[in-house]
């Protein structure tokens, strides 16, 4: 066990379940070991998932915005544009807060959807990322995170569906699924 502090890029990808319930396993975790944790969740906010309020209960060294619109090509309730309005304005705000220092892990929920669907270009976050404090864990997630992403990353895991309840007409449970 060290102490040595060094931010990392830790990114979630893949299509099996896993990916935002990871990252929150990470925030208890560096919750527990005193660190400051906050999750922006990208394309999210249609709806409230459980985790809003389980992670409350960590106390003031959590913290979480939802900054979406909900789905953006499944039944989407708003257009294209207003979604690529939403995600360019998380991501200003994201961008404010990795160089504030105010965190000492930030967690970009979804934001590899929102490089798959073009809300975002992974070119401006890339520089953004590499020029953060370098004390800053950073926690990518959301599927199909693109190659640019998976270069700079220090670690990558894929998430692989071997099987899903889904497949067997299982609807999403709340307080398992969301
Ligand atoms: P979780 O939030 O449970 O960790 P995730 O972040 O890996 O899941 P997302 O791609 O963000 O998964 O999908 C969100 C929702 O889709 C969750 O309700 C999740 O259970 C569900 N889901 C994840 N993987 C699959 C799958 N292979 N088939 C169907 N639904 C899935
Ligand atoms: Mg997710």
């Amino acid at each position: 066990m060290t102490r040595e502090r060094r931010g990392l890029v830790i990114c979630y990808t893949g299509d099996g379940k896993g990916k935002t319930t990871a990252a929150l396993g990470l925030a208890v975790r560096a919750v527990g070991a005193g660190l400051r944790v906050r999750m922006l969740q990208f394309i999210k906010g249609e709806w409230k998932p459980a985790e809003l309020k389980g992670l409350a209960l960590l106390g003031d060294r959590f913290s979480m915005e939802q900054l979406g619109l909900g789905f953006v090509t499944y039944k989407p309730k708003h257009p294209y544009e207003k979604h690529l309005e939403a995600a360019r304005a998380a991501w200003q705000q994201a961008k404010v807060e990795m160089q504030s220092g105010a965190q000492d892990v930030l967690i970009l929920d979804e934001i590899n959807n929102a490089f798959r669907f073009g809300l975002l270009d992974p070119k401006g976050v890339i520089e953004a990322i590499q020029a953060r404090p370098a004390e800053l864990t950073l926690v990518l997630t959301g599927r199909g995170a693109p190659p640019e992403i998976l270069e700079i990353a220090d670690l990558v895991t894929e998430m692989k569906s071997l099987k899903h309840p889904y497949q067997q007409g299982v609807p999403a449970q709340y307080g398992i699924d969301f």
